[in-house]
């Protein structure tokens, strides 16, 4: 019912060159996966050579975050509109990196997902605890807080449009991988939040990925968790063998 997704995130990785060399080695790999939603993202200066080489593959674009605002005087953003119009369907918010590094807030990333969706963009909506929060025992106060803070305002029809990502940040770019039972604990427990903010039926749609050191090693049992819908994917996406491994066992 939920069409898994496979998202490679690819940081501040990829020139223009390293990245066509990237794609032309994936798509082949992969083609004809027509039952898994393949999503690549890009840093946004090579947004659109990553579309004119992905053209008709079936694979999605996306970036790496985006500002709320349509267009003005901001320096340095990027609107999601101009995301659409490069030929994104997709975009990451709230990527732990992004909170962690640039000190973004719940609310800030409320105010992009909001936008974005506007704009017809679907999101990938990242949220996830510290290592520090689970040892103290608030993962859960932490998620539920992250997801009522970044829906905040959103209607069950915008939840069309978001994917969400249970990334907790000790297992990102660590070799650390939650356990299945760690991860798809946190899963139910997200999917009851999206519950209690909408209603069943857009706790049931909404797909929910896992990420955090996914690796064609580890995928088969993340993925065979009912809650897990698919996976945002750092390292692993950066090689075409190691990111179709991951779309093949979706
Ligand atoms: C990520 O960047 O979202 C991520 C999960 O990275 P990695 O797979 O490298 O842990």
């Amino acid at each position: 019912m939920r069409k898994p997704v496979i998202a490679g995130n690819w940081k501040l990785y990829k020139t223009a060159p390293e990245a066509l060399e990237l794609v032309s080695g994936l798509m082949p790999l992969i083609s004809g996966r027509s039952n898994v939603e393949v999503v690549v993202a890009p840093v946004f200066t090579v947004i659109d050579r990553v579309r004119a080489a992905i053209a008709g593959s079936g694979i999605f674009l996306a970036a790496q975050d985006c500002f709320w605002e349509e267009e003005g005087a901001f320096t340095g953003e990027v609107s999601p509109k101009m995301l659409a119009d490069v030929g994104c369907s997709h975009v990451i918010v709230g990527h732990s990196e992004r909170r962690q590094f640039f000190a973004e807030s719940d609310a800030a990333v409320n105010k992009k997902i909001r936008a974005a969706v506007g704009a017809g963009l679907t999101v990938i909506f990242c949220i996830g605890e510290t290592l520090e929060e689970r040892e103290s025992g608030n993962t859960f106060n932490v998620l539920s807080g992250q997801v009522s803070g970044g829906l905040e305002g959103m209607v069950p029809a915008d939840m069309e449009k978001v994917i969400v990502a249970y990334e907790p940040v000790w297992a990102i770019g660590t070799g650390r991988t939650a356990s299945e039972t760690q991860a798809q604990e946190a899963h139910a427990f997200i999917r009851s939040q999206v519950s209690k903010l909408f209603n069943a039926e857009v706790a049931q749609s909404v797909r929910i990925l896992y990420g955090g050191s996914v690796k064609p090693e580890n995928i088969g049992g993340l993925i065979a968790q009912p809650d897990i819908d698919g996976a945002l994917v750092g390292g692993a996406s950066l090689k075409p063998d190691s990111f179709a491994a991951l779309v093949n066992a979706a």
